[in-house]
This record gives C-alpha cells, sequence and structure tokens, in this order.
C-alpha cells in the first residue's frame, strides 16, 4: 500500500516535495531535538489523489490517518474526543515553496460543547476552554465552509460593547461561552446545518478544506505571479495542540534570526502575552518586541536564542519562526528560510561569507535575482516615508521613487532642470514629443494609460520612475494646476511618486540614491566570477550603452537601427525614402540619413569602449513610419515634388494585412539593397573613425533580421561584404567584422546548419520566435493567455518566460546545428528573455555564449547567469 502519511519523526528537511516546507522544516527541527508538539504530515501526493479522485479523500488515505491519529495518541498519552483527556490538534496547510497567507491554519480542532466543558474542569481554566472552542468555530467556519470571518468579529465587537472593555482578553470565560453558542448559531443561520460536533468529522472536513484551498482563487494567482507549477499539489500537518492563551505565563511569538528590512544580524521578532495563533500579526493588541521577552522570561529568552542561532546555523540561511510559550515552557512551531528585502538579502549574504557560514558560491543562491530591480532605482527614505500618507495611487508603471517639483509640459520640465530643479513631469499622458521632458525629469506621473502605456514603456526604457493612469486626478493643464480631491498642486509644488507601489504623495520625500558599491559591489563581483556566460545588453543610444556597462555589460548584444529613425529629425527622411518611386530617389534619401547613423554608431562604439557591438538591420515593416496626418502628407509630398493624390496611393500601396508577417527584416534589404549598404557603410565608416581617433580595437558585428532561409542571407551578406570591403580597402586601415544572423523564424532554426553556412554568429530572436513558434501574435494575445490561465491550459507568459519544451527546443536545436557546421559560431540571445531568471538558467544549459537584455535588466542576468553555474558547480 502507497504511503500518503508521515510521523514528524519520520521525515526530514529533505523532503520538501512530499511534506511541503513546513512538514519537512518540522520534522527537522524534531530530530535536531528541539520542542515541537509531535504530529504528522499528509503528503503532498494526497492532494494530488484527491484532485485525480474528483475531490475525494480514498479509503485508504482516510484509514492511514486515523492509524496515525492512533500513533499521535500514544506519543501524547491523549485521546482525540475524549472529554477526559482530550488531543487537540492543529491542521496546517504547507506546500513545497512557502506561499505566505494563502491557506489558512485551524486550531484547537476536537472540542466540542462535551469536550470543552470537561477541558475546562481538567485545565482549571475555563476561560482559556472557551476562548479555544470560539477561535476554533470561528477559523473551522471561515477556513472550511467559508462562512466569512466579518461576522464573528462583529459578533466579538458587539460583546465587548456590551461589556463596556476594549480588549479580547478582559472578555471572561461567560462572554467566550456566549459567544461560542452566538458562533454556532451564526453557522447554523449560514449553512442551515449545525456545527460538527464529532471530532473525526471536524478533521476530515478540515483536510479536505487545506486540499481545496490549493485552488482557491487567491493560490492561483500568487502561484502564476512565482512560477510554481499547479501540479504540486500541498501537504497536510496534524499537529498536537500547545496552548499560548492559558495566561499571562503563556504567550505567542514570531521572530527572525536577522533583521528581514536591513539584514542587521540579531534577533528581530515580536510576541504577545495569552494570546494564540495569529493575534501577533493580527493587531488585535499591540505586541512586544522579541528583546523584552528577556525581562518577562529570561530563561525562555535564552532557549530561544540558541535554538535560533543553531536553525540558522543549519539551514545556513536567514530563519522566519514561530513559536508559542505555554505556562513557561518554549515550543517550536515552524522555521523557514525568511523572506527579505532586497537590501536585507544583500547584507545577509554578504554578512555570511564573512562569518564563514556560506561559500560564495553558496551565497550567490541566496538572493533572488529579480529582486535586485529595487536596488537599481532610487527610493524613498525609510524614515521620511514613514510619516507620509499618499493622496492617490496609480500604477506602478516603472520602479523607483521620485521626489520633485511638478511640471505639465516637457519643455518646462527641461527648462526647470536646467535650473537645477527635481522634477515631476505630469501629464494626462505622454506622447514621443515628451522624451526630452521625461529625460530630465525625476519621475513621471501619468492620469490616463496602463502598464503599457508611453510613459510606462518609455520610462522603464530609460530607468525613470513612472506612476501611470491616476485616474482620480483632475487635470487643469491650461491654468497649470490638478486637483486630487480638494487638495489642489500647482506648478513648482512638490510631490513625491513611488514607481513601485504606484502611490502619490504630496509635499517632499527624500529619496536615496542607488548605489552599486558596498555590499551590493563585492556580492556582483562574486557573481561575476562564477558565472560564464556572458551578458550583454540591447541599447540604441550612448546614454542607454553606457548605463549599461554602469551595470556591468559586456558588449551590446542588440542595437536596434530603426529606433534611430523615429527621431524628429530623421523621420522625413526616412519617410522620404519609404515612399520613393526609384531607385534614384531612394539614394537621394539615404545619402540624407547616412551621416545620422554613422553618427549614431560613433557614439555607441565610443561609449562601449571596444566591447562587442552587435547592429542589426533594419526591421520593422514600412508602414510603420509612414504619414497618418493630412498636414504631414502634404508637406511630404511638397518636399518630395509629388501630389498629395500619388502620396496617397503609395501609402495605400504599404498596406499590409500581416505587417508582423510582411515586408520587414532582411525582406527590406532584398527589396531595396540600397537600404543595406547605406547601413554597411555607416556602420563600417563609424568603426573606422572610432578605431582611427581611439585606437580602439573595433570589430563591428553586423546582424540580417528575419532570416528564414541561407539564401536570403547569403543575398544580403554579399551586399553587405561588398560594400564593407571596399570601404576597409579604400580607408588602409585594419578592420575586421562579422555577418550573422537573427535566428527568429522557426524555418531558419530547423535549417539553422545551412545558414551556419553563411551567419558567423546565430543572435536568438526569441520574441519572434515565440510569436511565430506558437503562432501567437505578441500584440494581441493577452485576452487569450487570460482565458488559457483559467482553463489551466498555460499557466504563465511564453512571452516572460521562455516555454522551454517547445520553443526552447527550436533554440536548443539550432544550437546544435549551426555548430556542427561552423563550432566556433558565436551564439547568443536578445529577446525579453535574456533578462528572465529561468530562461537565463535554459540558455547556460544549452550552452550560448551570452544573452542580451535591457540595462535595468542586466544586473539580473548577471546574476541569474551566477546562479545557473553555481547550481551545477554545489551539485557536483
Ligand atoms: P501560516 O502558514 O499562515 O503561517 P501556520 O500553520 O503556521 O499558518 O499557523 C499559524 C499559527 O497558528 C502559528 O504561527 C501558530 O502560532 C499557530 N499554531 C499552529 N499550530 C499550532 C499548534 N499545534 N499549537 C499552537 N499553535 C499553533
Ligand atoms: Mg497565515
Ligand atoms: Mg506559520
Amino acid at each position: 500500500m502507497h504511503k500518503y502519511v508521515y510521523l514528524f519523526s519520520e521525515g526530514n528537511g529533505n523532503m520538501r516535495e512530499l511534506l511541503g516546507g513546513k512538514g519537512a522544516n518540522l520534522a527537522e527541527m524534531t530530530n535536531l531535538g528541539m520542542p515541537v508538539p509531535q504530529g504528522f504530515t499528509i503528503s503532498t501526493e494526497a492532494c494530488t489523489r484527491y484532485y485525480e479522485d474528483g475531490e475525494k479523500i480514498a479509503q485508504d488515505i482516510e484509514d492511514q490517518i486515523y492509524e496515525y491519529l492512533k500513533k499521535m495518541e500514544e506519543i501524547t498519552g491523549k485521546k482525540f474526543g475524549d472529554p477526559h483527556n482530550p488531543l487537540l490538534v492543529s491542521v496546517r496547510s504547507g506546500s513545497r515553496a512557502s506561499m505566505p497567507g494563502m491557506m489558512d491554519t485551524i486550531l484547537n480542532l476536537g472540542l466540542n460543547d462535551e469536550v470543552v466543558e470537561s477541558f475546562a474542569k481538567i485545565t482549571g481554566n475555563p476561560r482559556f476552554a472557551y476562548d479555544s472552542y470560539r477561535r476554533f468555530i470561528q477559523m473551522y467556519s471561515d477556513v472550511v465552509m467559508e462562512v466569512g470571518k466579518k461576522y464573528f468579529e462583529e459578533l466579538i465587537d458587539e460583546m465587548k460593547a456590551e461589556k463596556g472593555v476594549k480588549l479580547d482578553t478582559e472578555l471572561d470565560a461567560d462572554d467566550l461561552k456566549k459567544l461560542a453558542e452566538q458562533f454556532k448559531d451564526e453557522y447554523k443561520a449560514k449553512l442551515g446545518v449545525d456545527f460538527p460536533s464529532d471530532p473525526r468529522e471536524q478533521l476530515m472536513g478540515a483536510v479536505k478544506a487545506v486540499f481545496r484551498s490549493w485552488n482557491n482563487q487567491r493560490a492561483i494567482v500568487y502561484r502564476r505571479m512565482n512560477d510554481i507549477p499547479s501540479s504540486w499539489g500541498t501537504a497536510v500537518n496534524v499537529q498536537a495542540m500547545v496552548f499560548g492563551n492559558t495566561g499571562d505565563e503563556s504567550g505567542t511569538g514570531v521572530a527572525f534570526t536577522r533583521n528581514p528590512a536591513t539584514g542587521d544580524p540579531h534577533l528581530y521578532g515580536e510576541f504577545l502575552m495569552n494570546a494564540q495563533g495569529e493575534d501577533v500579526v493580527a493587531g488585535i493588541r499591540t505586541p512586544q518586541s522579541i528583546d523584552q521577552l528577556k525581562e518577562v522570561m529570561p530563561e525562555v529568552y535564552d532557549q530561544f536564542a540558541a535554538i535560533a542561532d543553531k536553525l540558522e546555523k543549519h539551514y545556513k540561511d536567514m530563519q522566519d519562526m514561530e513559536f508559542t510559550i505555554e505556562k513557561g515552557k518554549l515550543y517550536m512551531l515552524q522555521t523557514r528560510n525568511g523572506k527579505r528585502t532586497a537590501q536585507a538579502a544583500l547584507k545577509i549574504a554578504v554578512d555570511m561569507v564573512d562569518e564563514g557560514m556560506l561559500t560564495k558560491e553558496e551565497a550567490i543562491m541566496k538572493v533572488e535575482p529579480k529582486q535586485l530591480d529595487a536596488l537599481l532605482h532610487p527610493q524613498f527614505d525609510a524614515e521620511s516615508l514613514k510619516a507620509a500618507i499618499p493622496v492617490t495611487k496609480g500604477l506602478p508603471a516603472s520602479p523607483g521613487a521620485a521626489c520633485g517639483k511638478v511640471y505639465f509640459t516637457a519643455a518646462e520640465a527641461v527648462a526647470a532642470a536646467e535650473n537645477g530643479n527635481k522634477v515631476v513631469l505630469v501629464r494626462l499622458e505622454t506622447s514621443p514629443e515628451d522624451i526630452e521632458g521625461m529625460a530630465a525629469a525625476q519621475g513621471v506621473m501619468t492620469v490616463r494609460g496602463g502598464m503599457t502605456s508611453h510613459a510606462a514603456v518609455v520610462a522603464r526604457g530609460m530607468g525613470t520612475c513612472c506612476v501611470a493612469g491616476c485616474g482620480e486626478v483632475k487635470m487643469n493643464e491650461e491654468e497649470k494646476y490638478f486637483l486630487i480631491g480638494d487638495k489642489k498642486v500647482c506648478e513648482g509644488d512638490y510631490i513625491s511618486i513611488d514607481g513601485s507601489t504606484g502611490n502619490v504623495y504630496l509635499g517632499e520625500i527624500k529619496t536615496v540614491p542607488a548605489s552599486m558599491t558596498g555590499d551590493f559591489g563585492r556580492f556582483m563581483g562574486w557573481a561575476d566570477e562564477i558565472r560564464t556566460l556572458k551578458v550583454c545588453t540591447n541599447a540604441d543610444t550612448p546614454r542607454d550603452a553606457e548605463q549599461a556597462v554602469r551595470f556591468g555589460a559586456e558588449g551590446i548584444g542588440l542595437c536596434r537601427t530603426e529606433h534611430m529613425f523615429f527621431e524628429a529629425d530623421r523621420i522625413k527622411a526616412v519617410r522620404e525614402m519609404i515612399v520613393s518611386k526609384n531607385e534614384e530617389q531612394r539614394r537621394k534619401a539615404l545619402e540624407k540619413l547616412l551621416p545620422m547613423q554613422r553618427g549614431d554608431f560613433e557614439g555607441l562604439f565610443m561609449a562601449m569602449g571596444g566591447r562587442p557591438v552587435t547592429i542589426r538591420f533594419l526591421d520593422p515593416p514600412l508602414h510603420e513610419f509612414l504619414p497618418q496626418e493630412e498636414g504631414d502628407i502634404i508637406e511630404i509630398a511638397g518636399e518630395m515634388n509629388m501630389s498629395v493624390a500619388d502620396l496617397k496611393q503609395i501609402i495605400a500601396d504599404l498596406h499590409e494585412f500581416n505587417p508582423m508577417l510582411g515586408h520587414r527584416g532582411c525582406r527590406l534589404a532584398v527589396t531595396y539593397p540600397e537600404i543595406a549598404e547605406m547601413q554597411t557603410r555607416a556602420v563600417i565608416e563609424a568603426a573606422i573613425n572610432v578605431k582611427k581617433a581611439t585606437g580602439l580595437d573595433i570589430e563591428p558585428e553586423i546582424m540580417i533580421p528575419l532570416v528564414g532561409m541561407v539564401n536570403e542571407l547569403k543575398f544580403v551578406k554579399n551586399v553587405v561584404t561588398k560594400t564593407a570591403d571596399e570601404i576597409i580597402a579604400q580607408s588602409g586601415v585594419e578592420m575586421k567584422y562579422l555577418v550573422g544572423t537573427m535566428i527568429e523564424i522557426p524555418r531558419a532554426a530547423v535549417t539553422a546548419d545551412e545558414i551556419a553556412q553563411e551567419a558567423e554568429f546565430f543572435s536568438f530572436g526569441t520574441n519572434d520566435l515565440t510569436q511565430m513558434g506558437f503562432g501567437f501574435s505578441r500584440d494581441d494575445v493577452g485576452k487569450i493567455l487570460n482565458a488559457y490561465y483559467d482553463k489551466k491550459i498555460m499557466e504563465r507568459d511564453p512571452f516572460a518566460s521562455l516555454d522551454q519544451d517547445g520553443i526552447g527546443q527550436l533554440v536548443k536545436m539550432a544550437v546544435e546545428k549551426g555548430k556542427k557546421t561552423r563550432p566556433d559560431i558565436k551564439l547568443g540571445v536578445c529577446g525579453e528573455h535574456g533578462g528572465d531568471p529561468a530562461s537565463v538558467e535554459f540558455f547556460h544549459k544549452i550552452g550560448l555564449n551570452y544573452v542580451s537584455c535591457s540595462p535595468y535588466r542586466v544586473p539580473i542576468a548577471r546574476l541569474a547567469a551566477a546562479q545557473a553555474r553555481a547550481k551545477e558547480l554545489l551539485n557536483k
């Protein structure tokens, strides 16, 4: 018969998958000889079976539960349901990964009218007995039968009002007994059946409730946000109760071995006397700090501090512990690796290396890569923030904190910034004309727009703080003020905004700048020592490139040349190029663009100081550049000596039904080779100029996008090499360059061996590869994905985290085929996935040379790459 139930003494800390985190750690603490109330764990496999069996607990599992309940009775010397010597238990959920607050716990299970009465006598403490009983009814109703907590809390409040008392501890035994009765009546009124008095029925009801809670909406959302598969299931712990609510020599508390906000290496926590369960965190009464336990119960404190120390050394990580004191005796109820802020995570990791507790490889595993993001932006000073109250809230569109004077137009923001002011740009919504204002501002706030609005996307790219979509704000742009309720904010007034929470505050809140030094610097230094995967950046401007280098980028993996075309002074020349009727006209327009592009590339090569730079040739569908507004159309027609009607006809002719599958990428270079010619000229001349000026050894990498067939690449590559070789020969400067391609069309992955005959490097464009591999339009798939999550067809967004089983296999195949043809082929990735930790690990494993991501994700990718390598080293 399969084993579904384990005594705490049968398990250990490595059995998380089977026993869940809480169960495994209760077992581990038991093995370490710590004072843990004994019990058993029903495994995660039982949860999976429960769902397989159509949400039923199978007979064999139920039998095992009762068998282990018997063993518990033997261990504790008490009997479940026996009024004269009752065993009371808690029923606690616990999945493999901790899911805080997801599934609730039931305490004091096993009580009923008869048991509680004699329990009151045996303990000589009727107040305590009835307090335990009313708590049980309350939790059971809430968790098992989903009768809202609210009703019970109302009844408690009424009772307190009736008695004229403030605290729950001031209610006496009779009050609590009455409350228990009222609770049961409430239960019956809500559910139409009596509160279950049979302890066995209570137990099975509670176990089922825990299994069910695995699939409640909160749990599902939490899992999706944290990449926890729904197949894991949760375990259930059944544990003998100990009581913190017997009176003033009992209590309950929570503590961390180090401060989870700052990392300060001292015990940190709170406790509450005469309390049970989550009273400490529920804010019922004000708890005392753990240091005060030294005075209240010095021996218990010493014992607890020793256990905490032992646990931290044992797990080699900061511990988050829950304990209860029953009549002066300490019991440990939980330990786990504690959640912590990014700042604390770094300090703890670095301190633990200095203390000799961790190796560097172990230490770098202790920080969640995504957490680093918080450290790359300015933050509000914690002390100043305490006193501040937000006046409204928008979307946390781009992280960081900003404080400055309000300006309503980009031009005024720029002017104010030039005069040395800190500025927050406030707009209804932003558009491309606002970019300079956004760049000059500390932060951007908009009234309209979502997480993918212009303001949000551009601010994130710049690393500027942004709060978008503050719908409560009433703007008066003309008179230069806005209202939030009755509060008026005028131009020049200070506001503070938090792009990590979306909060908006009036007045000044001090900010502290991001710092890459100190613990952060040392920690990232270790990450760089360990990792083998290089990290490059996606950058189109010297400003982004410099930022990325400060964040540790080792090169540019993707420069999107079309981004250089969008700027106001260039778009005209670009439009001329597109609507040209013949090659001659087109060459004339391209002539205008050449010096601009060359200048851009010079800037990039300078900023990167000889590090590799990969430049992708023009990629987007042409129509994106076309004039839409009548005024623009008339102007361009005039400049190009054509009639407005003619120009409109050309625009209409360029219309495509599926632009993403249309005239873009290398197809542009095939139809208009002169575009590739101009871009080659710009790249090579810029490289020569910078080499001449600085002596830096520059080896540009030219990347041809959207290749599906080797013949496409061959054609464009010929254009490139012919142009480049001529320029180099004439310049007399020695210069090497590479020509490679993106692998982003499934056919390219499948024929990567052929393509590698021409390509000197591959860069996987996993955004398009995902789009075309799944046949999902990236821009429209949101709605479909939501339905897919609901119906459990998919668990996460394949554009955010690489689909390793499908799209990832295309990448892997292309790597293998490419290497077969060209063993030294350079391999990288330049999609969004280059900054996603799980994807980075995958890219490390399949042997890519580098990943490339946006500047602010470079540190995240460095750490993720180091962790991928450290995992291999630690598992050896
Ligand atoms: P969560 O996962 O939400 O932290 P727990 O299962 O840890 O839930 O239970 C919450 C609290 O209930 C614990 O911190 C502890 O105070 C109390 N508790 C749980 N089991 C027992 C027990 N056997 N005896 C006394 N208190 C318990
Ligand atoms: Mg909880
Ligand atoms: Mg807990």
